[in-house]
């Protein structure tokens, strides 16, 4: 079973996607609710309205103690969340993956486009649509990730043992590579 975190942001679309792919999900609103999944997606929105949410119910150490045993992935507010460190403005963060991302980092000019990124999970490059909507930049991959996409020059995927992040919205498109990925890293 997949949770996906569902305290803000466009969570319904992540669900939408692993229906596609026949795997179990659900919406966790509860701390309470993160003992009956086995991976947790981390949706995009606005990561300073979560930052509040999560100030409010409490959710960090439980993130904190799921995500030490279970897989996670966090998508756009979702990558910023569980990044090692955030600028633009700094604020904290889950420090669940060695990458260091800048809020807005692709400037307002364009601050929302799609485009046809390289995703390349398994050693074969294959083209992927790909939306971003005022998307975080990774400005820092740590040693020990590995870069699983790319468009426009920038790492926009990108995984570390049970983390996995994205800055684009996968659950955008009709592409369920990247959920396919995360099921399969889940297990289920
Ligand atoms: N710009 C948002 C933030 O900084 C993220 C946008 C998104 O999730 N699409 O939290």
């Amino acid at each position: 079973m997949i949770g996906i975190l569902g305290l803000q942001g466009d969570y319904a679309a992540h669900g939408k996607m692993l229906d596609a792919l026949n795997t179990p999900n659900r919406v966790v609103k509860k701390t309470e609710q993160l003992a009956e999944i086995d991976g947790l997606i981390f949706p995009g929105g606005e990561s300073t309205t979560l930052i509040k949410l999560m100030d409010a119910w409490d959710w960090w150490q439980p993130l904190t103690d799921f995500a030490a045993k279970k897989p996670v992935f966090g998508t756009c507010a979702g990558m910023i969340l569980v990044a090692k460190s955030v600028a633009n403005p700094p604020q904290k963060s889950l420090d669940l993956i060695d990458i260091d991302v800048e809020r807005n980092g692709y400037g307002r000019q364009i601050d929302s486009f799609e485009d046809t990124g390289a995703f390349r999970p398994d050693g074969q490059t294959r083209a992927m649509p790909m939306m971003f909507i005022r998307a975080p930049r990774i400005a820092r991959l740590g040693e020990g990730v590995e870069a699983l996409a790319e468009c426009r020059g920038d790492v926009v995927m990108a995984r570390q043992g049970k983390v996995l992040v994205a800055s684009f919205h996968p659950e955008l498109t009709d592409d369920l590579g990247v959920h396919r990925y995360f099921a399969e890293m889940v297990g289920v």
